[in-house]
């Protein structure tokens, strides 16, 4: 039997809050038929299960919950005139723009003049995290938890400790409270919490006592959770009784498909290799949002995913000569740069960052070079998991003539 085919202009992987974003943008641009690809039962990512706030303020001059947001981002595509196929998993991505897409009527191809990746991140599993122990039921992740309390309204435990100590983390003690679960500490590796110091006091409004510095964490129980053990920063061994374990944060791009393709993928970010306009290395492919860096948020992710959009908008009118020159990174204390490279040519659409991200933390000079030229610099004082960017407009002004080079000097 042949298989069924279908053409658009473009098509977007990823119906949450960037592939939405990107997606009305195209249409407003009039960039002929535009339609998003989503695997759920509905549109609108990650922000479906973020019953808390704060979403909107940027993008809607209103203060939203992740739900309403999300169905805002779905309903604004929609009257634009985007196509919304949910229950749609995308399943190859096919040199030139082909892409091989399962429904409920079996699979087909569907043959677009541009591909947008929005696919976003996931939080590292436990194996990623490295907890031992015994393998009981009641350890998920933020994302899992968010599902369960706010679309099932399940609880999934009752006093859970909370395994890492980001943004997302605390964002779990608002879930939880949601359904009066009361988490019983929160426990990270580093020596200090990975969100910002302001965030500490929540702890202590919500009486959850904080464990740094903590190594060899395992799970103990048989059939359900009963206690996770570690050994604390002095290095004695700690023992809480808890019946559940909130996995959290440690984002990684969602880029299963990604792996399985033609597509060069980036080490540093673990997602694609992309230009300013988020142009992967098949021309046919583009990618916004979350999949390009771990985690960002949704404001960020729409605002950029909208950048995006206008380049491959003018893009579609004329495709753009791929003179570029690379960003390398100098200093091993940089862990990731995003784009990967700069397209000297197309003019000024695409994202206006640069975006890095570090290993540990830094008080130093960030500096951009080529061929031993100094582009750009600025003094940087910061920590992983914090938003670290340079125009890419400094960049292109200074006239790179080569290789881009990111350095730390002390
Ligand atoms: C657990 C968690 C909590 C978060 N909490 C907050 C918060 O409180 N505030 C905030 O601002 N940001 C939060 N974020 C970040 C926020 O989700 C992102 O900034 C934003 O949603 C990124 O948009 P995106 O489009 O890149 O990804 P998403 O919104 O996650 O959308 C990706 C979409 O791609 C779909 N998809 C994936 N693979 C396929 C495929 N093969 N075929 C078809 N569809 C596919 C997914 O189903 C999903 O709908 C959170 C993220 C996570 C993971």
């Amino acid at each position: 039997m042949m298989m069924r085919e279908a053409s658009c202009t473009v098509a977007v992987v990823g119906g949450g809050t960037a592939g939405l974003a990107l997606a009305r943008e195209l249409k407003r641009l009039d960039a002929g038929s535009v339609v998003v690809l989503e695997r759920e039962a509905q549109a609108g990512g990650t922000p479906r299960h973020c019953g808390h706030y704060p979403f909107g303020i940027l993008e809607y001059n209103r203060l939203m919950k992740g739900p309403d947001y999300a169905r805002r981002n779905w309903e604004e595509a929609e009257t634009a005139g985007v196509e919304i196929r949910t229950g749609t998993s995308v399943t190859k991505l096919l040199p030139g723009g082909s892409l091989e897409v399962v429904d409920n009527e079996g699979v087909y191809r569907l043959n677009a003049e541009r591909v947008v990746l929005c696919t976003g991140v996931r939080e590292s599993s436990r194996p990623q995290r490295f907890v031992g122990g015994d393998r009981p039921l009641g350890v998920i992740t933020t994302g899992a938890l968010q599902s369960s309390v706010y679309l099932k309204g399940i609880r999934p435990f009752e006093r859970p400790v909370i395994f890492g100590s980001e943004l997302v983390s605390f964002s779990s003690l608002q879930t939880c409270a949601h359904l009066g679960i009361k988490p019983v500490a929160m426990v990270e590796e580093e020596e200090r919490i990975r969100a910002r110091g302001v965030f500490t006091p929540y702890l202590w409004l919500k009486h959850v006592p904080l464990h740094v510095g903590v190594s060899n964490p395992r799970i103990l129980g048989r059939e359900r959770v009963e206690a996770l053990e570690f050994t604390d920063h002095k290095g004695r061994a700690r023992r809480i009784e808890t019946d559940g374990i909130i996995i959290s944060g440690r984002f990684r791009p969602e880029a299963a498909l990604l792996h399985r393709s033609h597509l060069e993928v980036d080490g540093g970010t673990g997602g694609p290799a992309v230009d300013q306009y988020g142009r992967c290395s098949d021309p046919a492919y583009f990618s916004a949002g979350n999949l390009l860096r771990p985690a960002e948020t949704s404001s960020w992710c729409h605002a950029e995913a909208r950048e995006i959009a206008i380049g491959i908008a003018a893009d579609l009118r004329q495709p753009s000569k791929s003179e570029s020159v690379e960003l390398h990174i100098k200093d091993n204390r940089i862990s990731f740069v995003m784009p990967q490279s700069l397209c000297l040519t197309g003019g000024r659409a695409g994202m206006s960052n640069v975006y890095l991200g570090l290993n540990m933390p830094v008080d130093a000079k960030l500096a951009a070079y080529s061929s031993g030229r100094l582009l750009w610099s600025q003094r940087l004082r910061s920590r992983p998991v914090r938003r670290i960017t340079i125009p890419v407009a400094k960049l292109l002004d200074a006239g790179p003539d080569g290789p881009v080079e990111l350095t730390l000097e002390d």
